[in-house]
């Protein structure tokens, strides 16, 4: 069994010494958004389930927010938490079910509502002496809010008092008369709530008084001494690379803490994008000065994939089974050679760049009926390699989401390019040439997705879209050039626009925009004369084509 690194082992893990306001998840479709307007404020905000047990929590929370949730509370299965939060003395504020959820720990009266309530309202704060209530303080009385929900508290708890209602809502805000505890059942962290975050900021800040001291520089400093006590003096680090944002970043920061110790490795499987070995290899070791050892096995993946003509699954299977292969092979030699120097010790660690919507996905409450995963299963390093060689994983990025990720980056030295990278899939280019795999079908896909990211970057629209490139379909269509018939392949483009890459829509780009492009694929690249422009979103399309 691996140790996981951020599991307890070390005193010194964000929420030990950042004030942080946690968040207890039932399962809501937004209880991430909670965390992360939290961490906006600069206040630190992590998520657990709402099964958490109290006593089985190693550090205590400056305030506690109960998320919303699909169930009712009053339903036999309905998820409740351990009753021993409310004897903590720290500020509570439930959203939602959260509320309901507090009503029903105090008294149980909550109904099912006879209207449902979706979408907008028009809130009032009530005043006391002139006052609004702390949670609504510097708000305007009237505030516009979300609300989606069709259950309903049946009174006042006791010992409650109101303090802000809508039209339908006699209680769409609830305190308690002496101990820090609130209620609402509209949405906070939605946009559609547009001073929500003014009243987290009122509960997190005012109430619960957590500092707002979580920056990007502070983070950095905590993480490189943490890495460096949970390492050692000469414990050694192995980590693949991609040349994408998060594995770059993880590096660079695995450098700046350790040096040389850390071992970045990059395997080109020949289905990367045009130049984009040497390109990498050159930002990740003359720029930024990572040991990086880049492992040619292009043959290898391109023999092996060739026959695979139907079978997406297939192929993906084949390239994550070999670059497991591969990177084993290297990792032994550079733990051989690692094991002669006088300066430094075994290789115990591997990096991974897990990112918390990854941990936050396996830690989501899913429901009474269903098991909840562990961290465990985060990631997807082989077990077989964690366990063979008793590698332990390390996992800097594990508490932040993207957008840290890239603002950590930029505090790194990473170059803006990089950092804004749209990403690219393991199989990389494999998975964009559609049925068999061969050297002549990459280099046309590699090419023609060269010209498309070119012109999109040219055309200073490369980081509107989230993700774009060229797919090499394995059809043939007639065409003439140069007042000849051919009979040849067929190009289509996609780009999209995503905020989680859940969903996604089509990038609309102008049409002399694609007109260049496409001229400009079928004047240079080989084998291709059409070209076609993907105008499915998602879903029903996926991102990828296979
Ligand atoms: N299921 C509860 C209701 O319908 C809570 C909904 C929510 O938290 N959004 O009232």
């Amino acid at each position: 069994k691996y140790i996981m690194a951020n599991n307890g082992v070390l005193p010194d893990e964000p929420h030990k010494t950042f004030d942080t306001i946690l968040t207890l998840d039932f399962g809501s479709q937004y209880t991430h958004l909670i965390t992360r307007r939290l961490r906006e404020l600069n206040v630190y905000s992590e998520m657990l389930p709402c099964t958490q047990k109290l006593q089985d929590l190693s550090w205590k929370p400056k305030g506690i927010i109960l998320s919303g949730g699909p169930y009712s509370v009053y339903d036999d299965d309905a998820p409740h938490v351990d009753p021993a939060i409310f004897e903590l003395g720290v500020p509570i504020l439930g959203i939602c079910y959260g509320l309901q959820e507090i009503a029903w720990h105090n008294g149980k009266n909550v109904v099912a509502g006879t209207e449902r309530e979706y979408g907008h309202s028009e809130l009032k704060a009530k005043r006391f002496d002139g006052h609004v209530d702390l949670l609504f303080k510097d708000l305007e009385d009237d505030l516009k809010v979300w609300m989606s929900h069709g259950d309903k508290l049946g009174a006042l708890p006791p010992s409650f008092h109101i303090i802000a209602t809508t039209k339908n809502a006699p209680f769409a805000g609830i305190a308690h008369e002496n101990k820090p505890l609130y209620g609402i059942q509209f949405h906070p962290e939605v946009t559609h709530t547009p001073r929500g975050i003014k009243l987290l900021e009122n509960f997190a800040v005012g109430i619960c008084k957590a500092k707002q001291d979580w920056t990007m520089d502070k983070f950095v400093d905590k993480e490189l001494a943490r890495i460096r006590a949970l390492v050692g003096e000469k414990g050694q680090v192995l980590g693949a690379v991609s040349g994408g944002v998060d594995s770059t970043v993880a590096a660079k920061l695995m450098h700046e803490a350790i040096g040389d110790r850390f071992h970045a490795v990059l395997v080109d499987n020949g289905c990367m994008r045009l130049n984009e070995c040497e390109q990498v290899k050159k930002t990740l070791t003359e720029h930024l000065g990572i040991n990086l050892t880049v492992i040619d096995a292009s043959d290898l993946f391109l023999d092996g994939l060739k026959g695979i003509t139907d079978n997406p699954e297939a192929k993906r299977k084949f390239i994550g089974g070999t670059f497991i292969d591969v990177f084993e092979a290297e990792a032994l030699k550079i733990e051989k050679a690692a094991a002669n120097s006088p300066k430094a010790g075994k290789i115990e660690w591997f990096l991974q760049g897990t990112l918390y919507p990854d941990v936050i996905e396996s830690i989501s409450f899913k429901g009474p009926s269903a098991t909840i995963k562990t961290h465990h299963n985060v990631g997807g390093l082989p077990e077989r390699m964690m366990n063979g060689q008793g590698l332990k994983l390390i996992e800097p990025l594990r508490e932040l989401f993207k957008d840290e990720v890239r603002e950590m980056g930029r505090k790194l030295g990473i170059p803006h390019d990089l950092i804004m990278r749209h990403p690219f899939p393991g199989p990389g280019i494999a998975i964009r040439v559609l049925g068999e795999v061969t050297r002549e079908q990459v280099a046309i896909a590699r090419k023609a997705d060269y010209i498309f990211i070119e012109e999109i970057k040219a055309a200073g629209l490369y980081d509107q879209i989230s993700q774009a490139f060229a797919a090499l379909l394995p059809v043939k269509a007639v065409g003439v050039m140069g007042d000849k018939r051919v009979h040849q392949q067929v190009i289509s483009l996609r780009a999209v626009q995503t905020t989680d890459f859940m969903t996604a829509n089509i990038f609309r780009f102008d049409w002399d925009f694609l007109e260049r492009v496409s001229t400009r694929i079928v004047n240079e690249v080989d084998g291709v004369c059409r070209v076609e422009y993907d105008l499915t979103s998602k879903p029903p399309g996926t991102i990828e084509m296979e």
